[in-house]
């Protein structure tokens, strides 16, 4: 079956809460985006519980309740979505192409959309131990106990003992800010020295309230639906121990990996590949294509300021098209 063609004004990669805030921008614009929503709609806050720090909801909101609300409006203004996988681009002109299958793992092409402007906000993914227990629930106790986002729920440890894994800043920075709720705070690292800048290290060793597990690998989490967590099971890699450790929260801090690998050679990106934007704008350096969210900020990673980036991109673009023509 050949591929059919369309062309859009502004296509959005992401459906997060960049993506859709460029896609309410957009929309209300006039510029009729399409929203690709990309392998999980809604993005990073659809597997979390209660949201509690983005500001309009004074009571919290569930994170996939309130990530239904921002694709509501993006809609209301005539905004469309896709549900379609594009793991390659061809951004060498315009209008630019990105190729359209029905999953990761079909070959076959179902069509060719052609973009005036691309607004990248394919967001990052936190790392996993890959471990029993750390799945999303229903299956696990993803969002029942295992999070990896301190600051989007440190609050709900309030006077609870809690682990945290990583020995990077990210580790460091999350002990440092769990131990304002939990109990106390033991951080679990896989080899003997952390890898965090020194002066991170240093508030880390010095605080009282964080104990340090050296050496250490979590190989299970343990709890139920009703209780979340209630233990791990750990391995000490240098005396070969296994043991069970009770704690009722597990923060996992390994890292992010902005999800960007379509764009390699293409976009100016960092060495861990977050896209790169000029100045005070998201735009990249192919005129045309901007970024936003956490695809493009490695440093604050928050639902809010995503949100604003997205707002920027779509602002970014349609000034793009006012002076490039469309
Ligand atoms: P890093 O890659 O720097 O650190 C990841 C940590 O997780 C490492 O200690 C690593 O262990 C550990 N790790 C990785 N995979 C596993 C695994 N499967 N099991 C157990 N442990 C694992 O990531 P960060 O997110 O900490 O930092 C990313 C970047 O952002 C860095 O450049 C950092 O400096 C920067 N940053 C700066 C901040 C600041 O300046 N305030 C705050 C946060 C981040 P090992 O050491 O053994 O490899």
């Amino acid at each position: 079956m050949a591929a059919t063609h369309e062309k859009h004004k502004v296509v959005i990669l992401g459906s997060g809460p960049a993506g859709l805030t460029a896609a309410i921008y957009a929309s209300r614009a006039q510029l009729d985006p399409v929203v690709i929503e990309g392998p999980q709609p809604g993005g990073q806050l659809t597997i979390t519980t209660d949201v509690e720090n983005y500001p309009g909801f004074s009571k919290g909101i569930m994170g996939p309740i309130l990530m239904d609300e921002f694709r509501e409006q993006a809609l209301r203004f005539g905004t469309k979505i896709e549900n379609v996988w594009i793991d390659r681009v061809d951004l060498s002109e315009r209008p630019f192409k990105l190729y359209a299958k029905e999953s990761s793992d079909s070959e076959e092409i179902l069509s060719v959309i052609e973009a005036e402007t691309l607004i990248v906000s394919t967001g990052a993914s936190a790392k996993w131990l890959g471990i029993p227990g750390e799945e999303p629930v229903p299956e696990g106790l993803g969002g029942n106990g295992v999070s990896a986002c301190a600051t989007c729920d440190g609050f709900f440890f309030r006077d609870k003992p809690i682990v945290i894994v990583g020995g990077g800043d990210t580790a460091m920075e999350e002990a440092l800010f769990l131990t304002k709720f939990a109990s106390s705070v033991t951080l679990i690292h896989r080899r003997g020295e952390f890898r965090a800048s020194q002066i991170m290290q240093n508030r880390v060793l010095n605080h009282d309230k964080i104990e340090i597990m050296w050496n250490t690998e979590i190989r299970e989490i343990n709890g139920s639906k009703d209780a979340g967590v209630e233990s791990i099971r750990i391995y000490n890699n240098q005396t070969g121990e296994e043991s069970i450790y009770p704690t009722e929260g597990v923060f996992i801090a390994i890292g992010h990996k902005p999800n960007t690998e379509m764009f390699k050679g293409v976009l100016d990106m960092d060495d861990v590949g977050y896209l790169i934007t000029e100045g005070k704008t998201m735009k990249t350096n192919v005129p045309g294509v901007f970024a936003c969210g956490d695809a493009q900020d490695a440093y604050y990673r928050q639902a809010i300021t995503a949100a604003g980036t997205g707002c920027m991109a779509a602002i970014d673009a349609e000034r793009f098209l006012a002076e490039h023509g469309d």
